[in-house]
Formats: structure tokens, sequence, C-alpha cells
């Protein structure tokens, strides 16, 4: 444990069972959960959210291997677990209790592992104003991020935002020779001694790589006055440092009738487009603005019809109530409509919410309804996948 501890440079070790989770998460990022059968219990650790859930079950289950698949585990799968635990213990049907034990979180200590992913999402690169790094398994590699909103300013008030607007933001301008500098420095670094530096000399080796370079950050990228110069000027180091990374932009659309905004969506590879609703009431409070909702379908229309684009959708859940049947029919027929004026729709990312949310009454949707989510959208003849 105590080697354990000092290599990954662990603020605790808790249990054996947290030192196997910092173990993995470092030595194989590609490993979303745990599942620990031993002689006298039997534990499941997540190291995809949070949250490590620990339970305890029948003694003398023997071990046996997981069928390959099991891949990306929620809590729910918890369920597989006892199946699998089940079948061990000759089908005996299993006792409450142990169910109920998923009440009984345990705590992932992200600085246990001091693997760096969108798990603690900590922004790394010192000083830096407009540029950090995540590494991201899902991207399989680091994940430059543009943040051009230090000011943390936003014509949405989404209430599961993580930007903590608690503590005031930076300038609004944005100083786009800063930003370059910034982004052309970590481009260079990413390709050398970026990997022998704290925290990242920790990363795993295959995923020591620049995955993209993505407009994202504390507001709409969009909404600064300098967004069109900062785009092109991303464009130009991406090209000359970092040829085939792909250049992201992740937005709410809130903009692109602007002319200013769309003549500058030529410079990204790829435009990512939240729509987290199906009807006007339910925009209005999923993402906390008066902002008409025809705008933004009229603005997702009117680029698909020039270029793909790839729709991004967070549900929730209100004190603990997600969306309805009929919320997530209108959401595909909101989709289905898009599809049928000629738009076209890449692929749709269903996802819920992953870090402490702005209103305490917002909670992740569970898996399984959002499983549900992307199937009434494969129905509509869209790609649609679970990203959670
Ligand atoms: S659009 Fe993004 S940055 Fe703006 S409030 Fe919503 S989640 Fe936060």
């Amino acid at each position: 444990m105590a080697p354990i501890g000092a290599k990954t440079q662990a603020v605790a070790v808790f249990n054996e069972t947290l030192a196997h989770a910092a173990g993995t998460a470092h030595f194989a990022p590609e490993v979303d959960a745990l599942f620990e059968i031993g002689g006298q219990d039997a534990e499941y650790v997540s190291l995809r959210v949070e949250m490590a859930w620990k339970t305890w079950v029948q003694p003398r289950v023997r071990r046996r291997r997981l069928p390959s698949g099991v891949v990306a585990p929620a809590p729910e799968d918890m369920d597989l677990f006892l199946s699998l635990v089940c079948l061990e213990n000759n089908g005996n049907p299993y006792p409450p209790r142990v169910v109920n034990a998923r009440a009984a979180p345990i705590r992932y200590d992200g600085a246990v592992a001091r693997h760096l992913d969108y798990q603690d999402h900590r922004r790394e690169l010192d000083e830096n104003r407009y540029v950090y790094a995540v590494v991201s398994r899902r991207a399989r590699g680091l994940s430059i991020g543009v943040n051009l909103n230090p000011d943390k300013a936003c014509n949405f008030d989404c209430p599961y935002c993580q930007v903590d607007r608690t503590t005031p933001g930076g300038p609004s301008r944005v100083e786009v020779a800063d930003f370059v500098s910034e982004l052309e420095d970590l481009l260079r670094r990413a390709a050398g001694d970026l990997w022998r530096t704290p925290p990242f000399d920790t990363v795993a080796p295959q995923l020591r790589r620049v995955a993209d370079v993505a407009f994202a950050g504390d507001g709409e990228p969009t909404t600064p006055p300098e967004f069109a110069a900062a785009a092109r000027a991303a464009r130009e180091a991406r090209d000359r440092l970092a040829p085939g990374v792909p250049l992201r932009l992740l937005t709410n659309a809130t903009l692109f009738h602007k002319d200013r905004v769309r003549a500058a969506l030529a410079d990204f590879d790829e435009l990512w487009c939240k729509l987290d609703a199906g009807t006007e009431a339910y925009f209005h409070v999923v993402d906390g603005t008066r902002l008409p909702f025809q705008r933004i379908l009229d603005n997702l229309l009117l680029v698909a019809r020039e270029r793909p684009i790839v729709v991004q959708s967070l549900f929730l859940t209100f004190d603990g109530v997600g969306p309805d049947d009929t919320e997530i029919a209108a959401w595909v027929d909101r989709l289905s409509e898009i599809v049928a004026q000629g738009g076209r729709i890449d692929h749709v990312q269903v996802y819920t919410v992953a870090r402490a949310p702005s209103d305490p009454r917002v909670g992740p949707l569970g898996r399984e309804r959002l499983e549900a989510i992307a199937t009434a959208a494969r129905g509509a003849s869209l790609s649609a996948a679970v990203y959670a």
C-alpha cells in the first residue's frame, strides 16, 4: 500500500479497494469499473463517476471472469454484477440487504490516483487565462480546452451548469495574441516536455496525444466580439503545429444567425450543438434562458443545412424527476424536423450531469432512461448514443 501511495502522491489510501482503483486508473485508464470478488465479500468500484460504490455480498463467491464487453458499467450495472454473483451462488435469490447497500457510497478521491480526466475536471496549466488541458479517456488523449469566457458570462443559465459563478470571473475582453501564445505553447509542449511535467507525467503512455482542441469554457464561446479572430488564430495554430487534430466548437447555437459568428464557423472541423429540450416550456427550465426556443431550432437548421452538426443533449432530474415521455417525444420531433427540412445531424450525444450542478435540485438521470432516450432518437433514424 505504501509504495502505491508514494508513487501516486496519494493524500490518503483508505483500503485495498481504493488502492486498486488508483492503480487501475493510472495503469489502465480505459477501465471504467472494478469488480472484486473475494472469498469473504465482493465489491464494485466505478472509476467513471466520482462515487465509488461498494457492496458486501454473500461469502464464498467463487472467482469468475467477467464476460468481455463489460467495459462501461454504470451504477445500474450493479444488477449485472449481482446477477453474476447469483449465478455463482447456484441461483439463490439475493438478500434485499445487498441491494440496499448501494445507499452507502464511499468517495473515490481523484487525488489518490492523480489521474487527470473529466472526472475531476481539473484544468491544469498554471497561469493560463484561455487555454487549459484535461486528459480524457473518452477522447483517448489530451483535450485542449479554449475558454473565451474567463468572465464566466453566458447567455444561458443552465441549472446543471458546473461553472462556479459564486466567485468573480476575469476581464471580458479576449486578448487574442495572449490566447494564441498559450495555445501554441501547449501544442508545442504536447509534442514533448509536457509529459515530463507534473501532473501530466502520470498520464498513461497511450493517452499522451492531443485528441482535440475544443472551444468550450465558462460560457457561450461565440459571444465575445473576438470569437472570429480567436477561431481563425486557433485554426492557423492547429494547422501549423498539430495538423489532423480536430478543432471543435461546443455551443448553444444561440448566435448562429449573426454574420460574424456564422462566418467563423467555417474555421471549425466540428460543431457540437446543444439541444436539451423538445418544448418551449422545458427549454426555459433546463437552459435557464428567456431566449425563444424557435431561435435555437432555426439556427440549428440554418447551419445543419450547410454541414453536418453533432447534437449534444443533456437530460437530468429535478428533485429526482426526469423529463417525461411527452418531452422526449417532442425532442425527437424537433430533431426529426431538422432532418426533414434538409438539415444533417451526424449523431446525437445523450448524456447527463457528471459534476456538481449550480442548482442543488438537479441530479443525474439514470443510465437506463438515457438509453431509452437514445433508443427513441434511433427510432427516428438518427444515430444516437449515450455518453455518460
Ligand atoms: S450554456 Fe454551458 S456555460 Fe452556459 S450556463 Fe449552460 S452549461 Fe453553463
